[in-house]
């Protein structure tokens, strides 16, 4: 990280002490600490959630939906809210399977972005929503620019922004050649600390245009010749780092404006500041969704476990040994990016 990247941290950090504090404290309110969970060597659903999750079809997702609506609403233990999860992931790949996903598919990735324990897991969540069905959008950006599908644009200049601060310079050209992405810049590009938006565009232009880095490609390192074996040192043109180099008040600015365009997906710009300290934002991207959840959508019925076929038959109420049995991953975080 730059140092003036550091500086602008703590700079940051301090400035934004309340909302870091206000992060914390959501944080611990989801903390195990605060989840009754003495029971968690063998807990059992209630008898209302095992009969409902024996009477799950894949056929229809929303079943699997509002069960978890259900489960997360009177979840007492982390096991409960790690079923609920499950119900939210399934019921997105169920609805999605057909290549023509309904209201669920969304609905679920709202869902799962409401029990998420990590602010950039949500935003993750959001926004793939968002990308699912434009009107999970944020209302105002529907009002505020014209055309459906702004609450993309509104992303993709978001990303476009973060690629250039990253010195990826040719994705952060192919996203400011985007439909709609230069006009939402040049309508909100004060917020990036300029004085004019058309300020604003020609220094992202430049920016994105000055890198990847001539002299490393952003590789950090360059071979030196004629050396056996073969030796690299430090870039001088990028120090190692690749990227405009940007004073703290820009670099708050440029975050602070990411969140503005993303109201609604992120909480706060200094949320994410302390959170994934100013990196380019990650691509909401359906397939991932069962990986990072670890579920395994072929396995839609439960029989006292996930199963692929609704063969098996219960003789027995479910505890949390068979569940990790079936699926040792359920309980997964999200990962970090
Ligand atoms: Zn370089």
């Amino acid at each position: 990280m730059k140092s003036q990247g550091r500086a602008a941290f703590w700079l940051g950090l301090a400035w934004i002490m309340a909302g870091t504090l206000c992060v914390s404290g959501s944080r611990a309110m989801q903390s195990d600490a605060d989840i009754p969970d003495a029971d968690e060597r063998r807990p059992e659903f209630p008898a209302w959630i095992v009969t409902r999750l024996e009477s799950l079809n894949p056929d229809n997702a929303e079943s699997y939906f509002l069960l978890g609506e259900e489960v997360i609403d009177a979840a007492t233990s982390k096991t409960e809210e790690t079923l609920a999860r499950r119900l939210f992931g399934l019921a997105f790949e169920l609805d999605r399977r057909d290549g023509s996903p309904t209201w669920v598919a969304p609905s679920s990735c709202i869902a799962l972005a409401s029990i998420a324990r990590l602010e950039s897991d949500a935003r993750w969540l959001r926004a793939l929503a968002n990308r699912i069905d434009p009107r999970y959008a944020p209302p105002a950006w529907r009002e505020s620019v014209s055309g459906g599908a702004v609450s993309s644009v509104a992303f993709t200049t978001a990303e476009a922004v973060g690629e250039t601060r990253a010195g990826n310079g040719i994705q952060a050209r192919n996203l400011l050649g985007k439909p709609g992405v230069r006009e939402l810049l040049l309508r909100y590009g004060k917020l990036l600390g300029f004085s004019a938006a058309t300020g604003a565009v020609w220094q992202i232009d430049q920016w994105a245009g000055g890198w990847p880095c001539r002299e490393c490609g952003n590789e950090r390192v360059v071979f030196r010749p004629d050396t056996d074996p073969p030796s690299y040192r430090e870039c001088y043109t990028c120090r190692g780092n690749p990227g405009p180099v940007l004073s703290p008040a820009q670099l708050i600015a440029q975050l602070r404006f990411e969140s503005r365009l993303l109201h609604g997906i992120s909480r706060s710009w200094g949320a994410q500041l302390a959170i994934d300290m100013g990196a380019p934002l990650r691509e909401p991207v359906a397939d991932e969704l069962a990986a990072v959840l670890g579920i395994d959508a072929d396995k839609p019925y439960w029989r006292s476990g996930w199963n692929a076929t609704p063969d098996a038959r219960v003789t027995s109420s479910p505890t949390l040994d068979s569940t990790n049995t079936s699926d040792q991953n359920d309980s997964q975080e999200l990962p970090d990016d």
